[in-house]
């Protein structure tokens, strides 16, 4: 008899992932391992038993004090994994909105010292506590859309000692929020004012100075780059990256998101964890991607703030064969905490199915996250999920903002924003 402090019951379905490859590529990113009528049992934070509900009273014993959630024929599904979020930052820019509406690029914005810049004044002039208390509010609003776990960019500092405070108080928001937050230095988000026209050395101090440092105080497990024109070139990027990889640290890639700037290829090159956005990458790309196995973090959220004259190529790099994940890119850019959000946009507007959406945003994702067995309702699994009022799986995706009516981190519930 399996001991549990927390039984859900009465669900319609329970969506597992428990089963196959990760990540998952092709016809394998529809296999949702999907018990019908199913229940959970908790213990000690960790999933102890999935199964049919008939099949609960007869395996799983409630602790006493234990308690028992009724699903009220919902759908249960893993926390999401949210792959891509710059959640750090101070202020906002909503000033900036009748620019982008009136048809000026987001390169332009920033090369006109707005934008991007904007948000690196303000966050370099936020208290610590201003940022913490910001960020929480955030990430608190993605965990009651779902999310139980996400990667975290710094790279609104661009500079030494900020950049390395931005990585630190990562941990602390983990800390406040109950989640775990995967942290990626992206000090080459864009050159640092400091440095306006001198991007080489701004390069040098990153390769030289930032990463070594981040990597001695182990506060990042992933290095990022901007490669875009007006940003970071391919052999910028590169030398960075590979400065990253030398240091142990994992390597992504914002990758085509303009304009082909060679990002994917690249990434592909160097076997980077993932290349993200990809919304101008060329059609040979994906073989490149699907070929040395890199994830694509598709952000549909931003080709949608971004215009909507591209939309994330998500129909096309699962076809290809490439290991696709979701994320929010949660920005002053493209402010979004909803994963479900995400989702609806990667179905209607990438063309994916609700199935492969609902595996790019947990296995996929948390592999794109280096978080390898998130993302999964499974015995001896963290107890990371969330209760649906819907009546299949496939309603995520379908309708634009469904959200749960219970979220659990570690078997404790964590809905109230
Ligand atoms: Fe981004």
């Amino acid at each position: 008899m399996i001991r549990a402090e927390l039984v859900v019951r009465n669900l319609r379905e329970v969506v597992t992932l428990r089963e196959g490859p990760r990540p998952r590529v092709g016809d394998a990113m529809r296999e949702l391992s999907i018990v019908d009528r199913g229940a959970v049992a908790v213990d000690r934070g960790r999933v102890a038993w999935v199964g049919a509900e008939r099949a609960l009273r007869s395996a799983v014993r409630l602790r006493a004090g234990g308690g028992v959630h009724d699903g009220a024929g919902g759908v249960l599904l893993p926390g999401w994994v949210d792959a891509h979020t710059h959640v750090l930052f101070a202020g906002n820019r909503a000033f900036e909105l009748p620019l982008k509406v009136a048809g000026v690029s987001y390169a332009e914005i920033a090369a006109r010292g707005g934008g991007l810049y904007a948000t690196v004044r303000a966050t370099r002039s936020a208290t610590d506590a201003e940022l913490l208390d910001s960020a929480a509010r955030r990430v608190r609003a993605m965990r009651a859309s779902g999310t139980t776990a996400l990667e975290v960019k710094s790279g609104y500092a661009l500079d030494h000692a900020g950049e390395l405070r931005l990585l630190r108080l990562i941990p602390r928001l983990a800390r406040r929020t109950g989640l775990p937050l995967v942290p990626t230095y992206l000090g080459a988000h864009a050159v640092a004012p400091e440095f306006r026209g001198r991007p080489d050395a701004y390069v040098d101090a990153v390769v030289r100075r930032t990463l070594p440092a981040v990597s001695r105080a182990g506060l990042a497990r992933f290095c990022d780059v901007f490669c875009e024109p007006g940003f970071f070139t391919v052999r910028q990027s590169e030398r960075i990256l590979r400065a990253a990889a030398r240091l142990g640290l994992g390597l992504k890639v914002h990758a085509d998101e303009f304009v082909l700037s060679g990002g994917a290829r690249l990434a592909a090159r160097l076997g980077a964890q993932s290349a993200d956005h990809l919304l101008a990458a060329a059609p040979d790309d994906r073989e490149r991607l699907a070929a040395a196995g890199v994830t694509a973090v598709l952000l549909p959220v931003t080709a949608f703030a971004l215009g909507g004259a591209r939309r994330a190529p998500a129909r096309e790099m699962v076809d290809a064969g490439v290991p696709v994940a979701l994320g929010s890119d949660c920005s002053p850019n493209s402010w979004v905490e909803s994963m479900p959000v995400v989702l609806a946009q990667a179905v209607h507007g990438g063309r994916m199915t609700p199935a492969e959406a609902i595996t790019a945003a947990t296995v996929n994702a948390a592999h794109a996250s280096g978080l390898e067995g998130a993302g999964t309702v499974a015995v001896g699994r963290s107890a990371d999920f969330a209760v649906y009022p819907v009546g299949s799986a496939t309603e995520i995706g379908y309708r634009f903002d469904v959200r749960p009516t219970a979220v659990y981190r570690q078997g404790k519930s964590v809905s109230s924003a």
